[in-house]
């Protein structure tokens, strides 16, 4: 297992920012991670599950504890012809390329979102008018409390928008068998290209970014259009700003801190409550010390 101390985590967030963690810990199964989780709680150490991050606003003040980044972990298999499943740390882009070369449809939606399986799953990450539910069978779930290894199949996982049952401070996801349809290779292969190249046209993806930042307030209502009705485009605070491309996506523009990022995500709230009468709900994790108070943000009425 890869191990190192006081390492910097803005590489291991798609936002590109981040302090130190104490330590990190990259584990390549799933044997050497229930030996360290093991180890932690001997010892009562705090630890954080980092997959992706590409859905995490990781503290500039940095973490204090072990960081346990799932990427390793990256294993295939397709015991049966419908049947894919996929370590916690395959990365989605992949995976949708792979079932698309396998001519099994279902993950076509997944081809842009660089996350990771397991954050995918605890997201219930979705896109294109499909989501993780509609292909999750079940995943194979560590409790990190008992030590047990269950198998959540889709209702215990209980989906629902950008969310699921999966606490990741006391559980983490393992691998997921994902049940695809098998269907023509060059119709599946068409509509994951057709789905990453909108992605270039809609999205700022030459900057650093974590994908939308707040969630749609309903089906009917986009978080992106209020924004950019509120004329929240135009925000900026030191370096971190919103998308002149997309309203909901804050990005880098080089050098932002997390207390930046956190003074426009503010703004971004304030301005759509005041010219909307709504409150925008954070779809990101956080991860580290932050001296700000996040409950406003990610719980307030603004
Ligand atoms: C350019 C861009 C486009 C995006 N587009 C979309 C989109 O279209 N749709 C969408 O839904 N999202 C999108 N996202 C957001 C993000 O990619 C997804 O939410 C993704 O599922 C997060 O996966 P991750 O591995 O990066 O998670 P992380 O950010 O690493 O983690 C997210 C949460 O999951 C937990 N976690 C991660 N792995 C595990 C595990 N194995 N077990 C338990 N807990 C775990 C973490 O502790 C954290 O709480 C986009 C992001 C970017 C940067």
């Amino acid at each position: 297992m890869e191990e190192s101390t006081d390492t910097p985590l803005w590489r291991f967030s798609t936002m590109k920012l981040g302090g130190e963690a104490r330590r990190l810990c990259q584990p390549q199964s799933a044997d050497e991670l229930i030996g360290l989780i093991e180890q932690l709680k001997r010892n009562s150490e705090p630890w954080f599950i980092l997959g992706g991050g590409s859905n995490t606003l990781v503290s500039s003040e940095g973490v204090n504890g072990t960081v346990i980044r799932m990427t390793q972990m990256t294993r295939l298999a397709t015991p049966e012809p419908e049947l894919l499943i996929a370590d916690a740390g395959a990365r989605l882009p992949h995976l949708a390329k792979y079932a698309a070369g396998l001519g099994l449809s279902g993950l076509e939606f997944a081809v842009g979102i660089p996350g990771t399986v397991g954050g995918a799953v605890v997201m219930n990450a979705g896109a294109h008018g499909s989501c993780m539910a509609n292909v999750v069978e079940s995943a194979t779930v560590l409790d990190c409390r008992s030590g047990k290894i269950t198998e959540m199949n889709n209702a215990d996982l209980q989906f629902v928008y950008r969310n699921s049952a999966i606490d990741p401070n006391t559980q983490v996801v393992l691998s997921a068998r994902l049940r695809l349809k098998p269907g023509p290779e060059e119709e599946i292969k068409k509509i994951t290209q057709h789905n990453e190249e909108y992605r270039w046209r809609t999205q700022p993806l030459g900057w650093p970014n974590l994908g939308s930042t707040f969630k749609n307030p309903s089906a009917d209502k986009s978080a992106g259009l209020l924004l950019d009705q509120s004329g929240a485009k135009q925000f900026k605070e030191g370096n971190a700003a919103v998308s002149a491309i997309h309203a909901n996506f804050v990005i880098n523009l080089g050098g932002a801190s997390s207390t930046e990022v956190l003074r426009l995500l503010r703004r971004m709230q304030e301005v759509v409550f005041e010219k909307h009468g709504l409150h925008l709900h954070p779809e990101w994790k956080t991860l580290g010390n932050f001296s700000e108070n996040l409950a406003d943000i990610w719980n307030g009425e603004s």
